[in-house]
C-alpha cells in the first residue's frame, strides 16, 4: 500500500491551500478557527464563493457540477478546508438531499432544486429524527396519508439543524403503517413556508440556537414532492447517511485546533512559567499527537483502498473514524479549556456593575473554549452515535 501522494496530488494540495486562504474572508475563517458560531450570511458567503469556484459540490454527479475527482483528491480538498479553517459548504444540500435528488430524483426535480442547492439559494434541513426514533431510526412515526391527490403530513421531527434558516427540509415520512418498518417510508421535499409547520428553538448547554423541534399539523405537500418511488425512503436514506460520513474524522479541523492550543500555551502564563513550559501539558499535547497521527494513517488506508474499491460503498473502517475522530475532536476542545484556565468561566456583561469600564482581564479568545466545549459533546452522538458504531464494528470486523 502507497500512502505518498505524487506530485500531481501535492500540486492539487497547494492549489486548493492557496485558493481557501485567498478568496474565503479572513473574519469568517477567524471565527471557524475560535470555534464561534456562524451567522446564516457567514455561511452563505463562504458556501457561494466555494460554488462559484466549483468547489462546494465536489462529490456531485459531474453532469451537475460534480468533480471527476480520484479518493485522494477528495481527501486533500476536506483535509485542506478543515485547515484552512473554511465553514464546510451546507452539509445537509451538498452530501444529504442534493446527492439523493440526483441519484433518485425525478428530471423535474434535478433542474428545480440542484443548481439552487448548490448555490444555497435554498437551505436545507434534514428531518429524519423524531422523540423516539433517533439510533431506532425506522421507528419514525410521522406520516403522510394521501388525500385529495396531496400527502397531509402530520408528526414531529427533532433536532434539526439549523431549521430556522431553512426554506425547504427533506423528511423521511411513513406512508404505509401497515408494512414492516423499514418498507413503510418514504422521502418527501416541503417547503418550510407550508401552512401548518412550526419551527421551536432547542438552546443547547452552550447557549446556543443551532437545533430546533419541527412540528407538522395536517401540512399540504404536493405529490410532485415524493422523491423516488413511494415507500423506498428507506433506501435513499442509507444511500444519504453513508454520503454523510465522508470527512467525518474531521482530521484537518482538530489538527488546526491542536496547533493553535500549542500556541495559545506558549503566551498563557501559569504559576511564572508559561502553560507550554509545564511538562505534564505538553505529555497530553503529545498524546492528542500522536492519536492524531495514528487516524490520519487509518484514514489514508481507507483512501488508498477505495482507489480499488467501489467509492459509493461506505468502508466499515469509517465507524472507527467517527469513533476516534469525535473523541480527538472533543480533547481538543478540552485542551483549549485548560489553556483558558479561570478564564473560560463565563462573565455575562449584564452581570457587570452598571458604568463598568474597566478592562476585560481575560484574553477575548477565552470566552469561546467553553461553550465550544460544551457544545461538541454532540460529535459522538450524531451522524451515528459512537456507540452504534461500536456495533457495526463488532458486526463488519468481530463477526459478532
Ligand atoms: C446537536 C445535534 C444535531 C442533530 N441534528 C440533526 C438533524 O439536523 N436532523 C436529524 O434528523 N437529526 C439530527 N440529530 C439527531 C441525531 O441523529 C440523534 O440524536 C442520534 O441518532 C441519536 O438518537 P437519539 O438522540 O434519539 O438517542 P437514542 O437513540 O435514544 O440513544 C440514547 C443513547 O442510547 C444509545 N443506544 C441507542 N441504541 C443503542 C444500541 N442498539 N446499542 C447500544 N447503545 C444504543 C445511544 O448511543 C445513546 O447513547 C442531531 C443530534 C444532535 C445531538
Amino acid at each position: 500500500m502507497d500512502l505518498r501522494f505524487t506530485p500531481e496530488e501535492i500540486a492539487f494540495r497547494d492549489d486548493l491551500r492557496r485558493f481557501f486562504r485567498e478568496k474565503v474572508p479572513a473574519e469568517i475563517r477567524r471565527k471557524v478557527a475560535e470555534g464561534r458560531h456562524l451567522d446564516r450570511e457567514d455561511i452563505i458567503t463562504s458556501h457561494r464563493i466555494l460554488n462559484a469556484a466549483g468547489l462546494a459540490t465536489p462529490n456531485w454527479p459531474v453532469a451537475w457540477g460534480g468533480k471527476d475527482w480520484s479518493p485522494v483528491q477528495r481527501y486533500l480538498y476536506t483535509e485542506e478546508l478543515q485547515r484552512a479553517a473554511v465553514p464546510l459548504p451546507l452539509q445537509f444540500n451538498v452530501f444529504m438531499v442534493g446527492p439523493v435528488i440526483a441519484a433518485f430524483g425525478s428530471e423535474e426535480q434535478k433542474r428545480k432544486f440542484l443548481p439552487a442547492t448548490a448555490n444555497l439559494d435554498i437551505w436545507w434541513c434534514q428531518g429524519f429524527s423524531e422523540p423516539g426514533a433517533g439510533s431506532d431510526l425506522a421507528s419514525l412515526r410521522t406520516s403522510a396519508e394521501k388525500r385529495d391527490g396531496k400527502y397531509i403530513v402530520s408528526g414531529q421531527k427533532a433536532w434539526t439543524t439549523l431549521g430556522q434558516h431553512a426554506d425547504w427540509i427533506f423528511c423521511l415520512v411513513r406512508t404505509d403503517k401497515e408494512a414492516k418498518k423499514q418498507r413503510g417510508i418514504s422521502f418527501l421535499l416541503i417547503d418550510m413556508k407550508t401552512p401548518g409547520i412550526t419551527v421551536r428553538p432547542v438552546i443547547t448547554i452552550d447557549g446556543a440556537h443551532e437545533v430546533n423541534e419541527v412540528f407538522f399539523d395536517d401540512v399540504e405537500v404536493p405529490m410532485e414532492n415524493l422523491v423516488g418511488e413511494e415507500n423506498r425512503g428507506w433506501d435513499y436514506a442509507k444511500f444519504l447517511l453513508a454520503n454523510e460520513r465522508t470527512g467525518i474524522a474531521r482530521i484537518g479541523l482538530s489538527k488546526q485546533r491542536l496547533a493553535r492550543a500549542k500556541r495559545l500555551a506558549r503566551e498563557t502564563e501559569a504559576g511564572g512559567r508559561t502553560l507550554w513550559e509545564d511538562g505534564d501539558f505538553r505529555r497530553r499535547v503529545a498524546e492528542l499527537e500522536v492519536g492524531l497521527k495514528a487516524l490520519e494513517i487509518t484514514q489514508m488506508r481507507v483512501v488508498a483502498n477505495q482507489r480499488h474499491r467501489d467509492a459509493d460503498k461506505p468502508d466499515p473502517a469509517s465507524s472507527i473514524l467517527k469513533i476516534k475522530g469525535s473523541e480527538l475532536q472533543q480533547a481538543t476542545t478540552e485542551l483549549l479549556l485548560e489553556v483558558a484556565g479561570p478564564y473560560a468561566l463565563p462573565a455575562p456583561e449584564h452581570d457587570r456593575p452598571e458604568g463598568w469600564n474597566e478592562p476585560a482581564v481575560s484574553p477575548e479568545w477565552a470566552d469561546a473554549a467553553a461553550p465550544l466545549y460544551f457544545n461538541y459533546r454532540k460529535v459522538s452522538i450524531y451522524g451515528g452515535s459512537n456507540e452504534i458504531q461500536r456495533n457495526i464494528i463488532a458486526k463488519a470486523f468481530l463477526g459478532l
